[in-house]
């Protein structure tokens, strides 16, 4: 184990780490799994988390339920990530060999979807490295903090408490930054403690480039996605002044006509709290694959997405950035955003 820093926390007790050795060291073949529309913290942190492990001498997998965006598809490893929707009698044999499972960046089996069963039904012991609220899964061992930035911040704690930095190589580095930036929209929320700053610099101490990952993730956009976006802005916003609120929908019809890919949706919805004043701003997109409307929320201060997500959208997520879905037309979730609204239409309009 490595001298501990006074900067970082170590989330393993005492109990916990022996727990973790004694999983890890039982285990030949582990999973890691990250959650459905994979974003760049759980791609980040399942590829930091395999390429530790693989150095172990693991074999190792990393699962998702559906593909991940292409502004993703840099990260060192994830030419090797198999996607359960593409390759479903692989992942499901994989997942039946395997005798340990880590879950990371969710809290819920239910986050998995289409795979959850192939996880729920499978009885090899399950870690859980999370940081949102109320972690609720059969877990043998949990790492939770609902504090942290990322659970790639997590992921460099836990590597850092086990290893020191003899536990980080370039690659697991250029994971975890992707992670810590991603979640943190560019350490503009979620990211005012000094740890932060002080990981990133140990993370930089790795050789990474922040300057290339950055434009990696965010400047990768198609014409027809930055177009899209411009169309969404100018056409399709909605603002509630009243409410300092902003709304926008989005059809499949729209979708195909801007040569939609998977991710291209990813980030629009919170430029709308640019508009001064702004508190909340909710996106209501068509699922191209299943028939649902997809919601996405984010705000500023203490205005409780996830709450309103919980009560009205079938879904939660963190305080200033939650999501859900919604099983009826386009029309009618208008309708409900309406609803929620003006139930907290106190928080909103003061
Ligand atoms: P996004 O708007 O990017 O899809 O999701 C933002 C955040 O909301 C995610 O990081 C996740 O924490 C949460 N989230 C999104 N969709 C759901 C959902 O259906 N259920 C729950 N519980 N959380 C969600
Ligand atoms: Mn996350």
């Amino acid at each position: 184990m490595s001298v501990p820093s006074p900067l970082l926390k170590s989330y393993l007790s005492e109990d916990a780490l022996c727990r973790w050795r004694e999983l890890i060291e039982a285990s030949r073949r582990i999973v890691i799994f990250g959650h459905v529309s994979p974003d760049g913290d759980a791609m980040g942190a399942t590829l930091a988390m395999y390429h530790y492990l693989s150095r172990l001498g693991k074999r190792v997998h990393v699962i998702v339920p559906n593909v991940f965006p292409d502004f993703l598809a840099w990260l060192p490893g994830s030419d090797a990530v198999m996607v359960y929707d593409h390759m479903m009698e692989a992942s499901i044999r994989t997942i039946k060999r395997s005798d340990l499972m880590i879950c990371m960046d969710f809290n819920a089996v239910s986050r998995l979807e289409r795979m959850a069963d192939d996880v729920a039904n499978h009885r090899a012991p399950i870690i859980i490295i999370d940081h949102h609220l109320h972690p609720d899964a059969r877990v043998d061992l949990l790492v939770s903090d609902p504090g942290a930035s990322s659970t790639c911040e997590m992921v460099f704690c836990l590597l850092y408490q086990l290893d020191g930095m003899e536990a980080f190589d370039f690659d697991m580095a250029s994971c975890i930054y992707c992670g810590m930036m991603t979640d943190t929209g560019s350490f503009t929320y979620n990211s005012n403690r000094p740890e932060v700053f002080y990981i990133i610099s140990l993370l930089l101490s790795c050789g990474i480039d922040k300057d290339l990952i950055y434009r990696r993730v965010y400047h990768n956009f198609s014409e027809s996605r930055l177009r899209l976006e411009g169309y969404i802005l100018y056409e399709k916003l909605d603002y509630d002044a009243l409410h300092h609120t902003a709304l926008f929908t989005l059809t499949r019809d729209e979708m195909a006509r801007f040569d939609f890919k998977k991710g291209d949706t990813e980030g629009i919805v919170n430029l709308p709290l640019q508009i001064k004043g702004t508190r909340l701003s909710i996106s209501l997109r068509e699922d191209p694959d299943q028939g649902l409307i997809r919601v996405s929320l984010r705000s500023v201060d203490d205005f409780p997405c996830n709450q309103m997500a919980k009560d009205f959208f079938n879904g939660g997520g963190h305080l200033n950035a939650s999501g859900g879905s919604l099983d009826m037309t386009m029309d009618e979730a208008v309708r409900q955003v309406r609803r929620a609204i003006e139930a907290y239409s106190d928080l909103l309009s003061e």
